[in-house]
């Protein structure tokens, strides 16, 4: 980071500090005289005209975050409105997931899973929301890298695992009927690094009153990509006490097909971005011939994810049985729509011998997700 305070043209100035700066970049740098090294350089700056109203804190943080967008888009950046208003509202997140952690503001949606054959509902995928009173509804995408960059991530995904088993047991109470659902919870790598996590979770499970065959877990290949023996004497442990693992967004990290045969995992999620319009892409198709097959072969459960029409619906009908999660069926919904949901796809089930789900979503009051 460069703290460099210009006078007259800073803007002109600074670029011509960076570019030479840059230069000395450019060429090889000798380490003791026997290798050489290609380094390259990124530089976060800050312009001011009034230095005076600033203090210490906001240009080191301006500067540091100017220069973490450098090392992520180019070599220079230079910190501007649009950073901080970034800036900003990441410290309003930070701040207010505090208290709406404490507050239930932070709480699961719950996203059908149905069978192929038949469409019968299996289960339901525990999503995070932050629900705040003035900034409005916020995704997990936002939220979650927050929780995990601030220290908060055990703390939100402890709220998440135990909202998802007491919705799953509330609904099961009411209709004992569905007591073979089970919920299904993303899980961070950083949750995973904590200290027995695998043994808290199994007496949360035991304590919730849901069988541990009903919670299952979401984890990515990242996981174990770092910490691999970690991760698999945890999951193992998980795994034997009954809770099901299942590997998420499958496709879009490291994937390799060896590795797979030594995870501990049960089901295999295909990622979205292999379904969205496989009917209109050949390649897609192939690629989700060749998960399934191999899902198979290892005698994993698949669940394809993402499933927003019916011509996407055949394509993965045509490879054979799987769990289905989408648009199509359901968008993700609050704990209190979930009875009605039921009672309204089992009754549109049993009416239909090939069922549709447009009666149901059209009777739903979706909420955004
Ligand atoms: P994911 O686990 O792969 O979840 C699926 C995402 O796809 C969800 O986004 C869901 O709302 C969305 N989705 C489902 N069906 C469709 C569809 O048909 N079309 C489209 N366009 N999208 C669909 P969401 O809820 O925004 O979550 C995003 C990601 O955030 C999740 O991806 C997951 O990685 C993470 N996440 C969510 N909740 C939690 C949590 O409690 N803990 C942790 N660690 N991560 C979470
Ligand atoms: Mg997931
Ligand atoms: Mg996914």
């Amino acid at each position: 980071s460069v703290h460099w305070a210009g006078r007259d043209n800073p803007h002109e100035q600074l670029q011509l500090e960076c570019s030479r700066i840059n230069q000395i970049f450019n060429q090889p740098f000798h380490v003791r005289g026997d290798s050489t090294q290609l380094l390259t350089a990124s530089i976060g700056a800050l312009v001011s005209t009034d230095w005076e109203s600033l203090t210490v804190d906001d240009v080191s943080k301006g500067v540091w975050s100017a220069e973490k967008t450098a090392r992520q888009t180019g070599k220079v950046c230079v910190y501007n409105q649009v950073l901080h208003k970034a800036n900003q509202r990441r410290l309003k997140l930070e701040k207010e997931l505090h208290r709406g952690l404490e507050t239930g503001m932070v709480k699961p949606y719950f996203q059908p899973i149905v069978s192929s054959s038949g469409h019968e509902l299996v289960g339901f995928e525990a999503l995070a929301r932050f629900e705040h009173p003035q900034m409005g509804m916020i995704s997990p995408g936002e939220f979650v890298p927050v929780a995990e960059q601030s220290g908060m991530m055990s703390d939100l995904g402890n709220v998440i695992l135990r909202e998802s088993m007491a919705g799953l047991k509330r609904l099961t109470d009411k209709q004992p009927e569905n007591a073979s659902l089970y919920v299904s919870v993303n899980i961070s790598v950083l949750q995973l690094m904590s200290e027995d996590f695998a043994g808290n979770l199994i007496r949360m499970v035991d304590g919730s009153g849901i069988a541990r065959g009903s919670l299952r877990l979401e984890v990515t290949e990242s996981l174990f990509v770092e910490n691999m023996d970690h991760a698999v004497q945890q999951l193992a442990q998980l795994r034997a006490a009954g809770i099901r693992i299942a590997l998420d967004d499958f496709g879009t990290g490291y994937s390799s097909l060896s590795y797979l045969r030594r995870l501990p995992i049960d089901v295999l999620k295909i990622d979205r971005s292999f379904v969205t319009r496989s009917h209109e892409d050949e390649s897609n198709v192939a690629i989700l011939r060749t998960v399934y097959d191999l899902a198979r072969e290892l005698s994993l459960e698949v669940v394809a994810e993402g499933i927003e029409n019916l011509q996407e619906l055949n394509v993965l009908n045509s490879l054979g049985p799987m769990s289905l999660q989408g648009y199509y069926f359901s968008k993700p919904l609050p704990e209190k729509m979930l009875g009605d949901f039921l009672s309204a796809w089992v009754k549109g089930n049993s009416k239909n011998a090939s069922p549709s789900p447009d009666s149901i979503r059209s009777s739903q009051n979706r909420p955004s997700s």
